[in-house]
């Protein structure tokens, strides 16, 4: 059955930089690329989906995305056509629509379709609750990780309520949950 991982940008795949618009200043997470690698390699289909409120905001444009998220793959050193798709949701949270935006799950919903996944086979990654939401609407899997913003007691709380693993980082979710064996 086709399954994929769709994973947040920011805090999950590279440090949480505030309004990140420079590739320069794009820090790597220690063993990332490695853990992204094989979860390919084990034939799940690979989606990034990240906000960028900064495009609606004025704060940088596209062009200043695209040039991250290339910047991510090379120093990753992941071919430039790693991903199966990405999002880049441009709405900010005061818009009257969320669009693309996080907690929608209006792109998980378009490549389940496309790509004719099945959901429970699927898993959302993230480092905030938004993520984890985005997944469970879908009616995916949901995993949240700790290299982002720091996780609140009541997010903890959520998580277990509704069986969403947090995880140190994407290393420990792929052992722990993709790779039992
Ligand atoms: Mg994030």
């Amino acid at each position: 059955m086709p399954k994929a991982v769709f994973f947040d940008r920011d805090g999950t795949l590279i440090k949480d930089v505030h309004y990140l618009k420079n590739p320069d200043d794009i820090q790597i997470i220690k063993g990332v690329s490695e853990v992204l690698l094989k979860i390919k390699k084990a034939g799940f289909r690979m989606f990034m989906h990240t906000n960028q409120s900064g495009i609606s905001r004025g704060y940088y444009d596209w062009e200043d995305v695209y040039a991250c998220n290339r910047r991510m793959l090379k120093l990753y050193k992941l071919n430039a056509d790693f991903w199966d798709g990405i999002c880049i949701a441009p709405e900010s949270p005061d818009g009257h629509e969320l669009g693309y935006r996080k907690p929608s799950q209006k792109y998980e919903l378009e490549m389940l379709q496309k790509y004719n996944l099945e959901p429970s086979l699927c898993w959302m990654i993230g480092d905030k609750w938004i993520d984890a939401e985005t997944g469970l609407k879908s009616k995916m899997n949901a995993a949240l990780v700790r290299t982002g913003k720091q996780i609140s007691t009541e997010t903890e709380k959520l998580a277990s309520s509704q069986n969403v693993p947090i995880c140190e980082d994407l290393s420990s979710f792929c052992k722990v949950h993709l790779f039992q064996s």
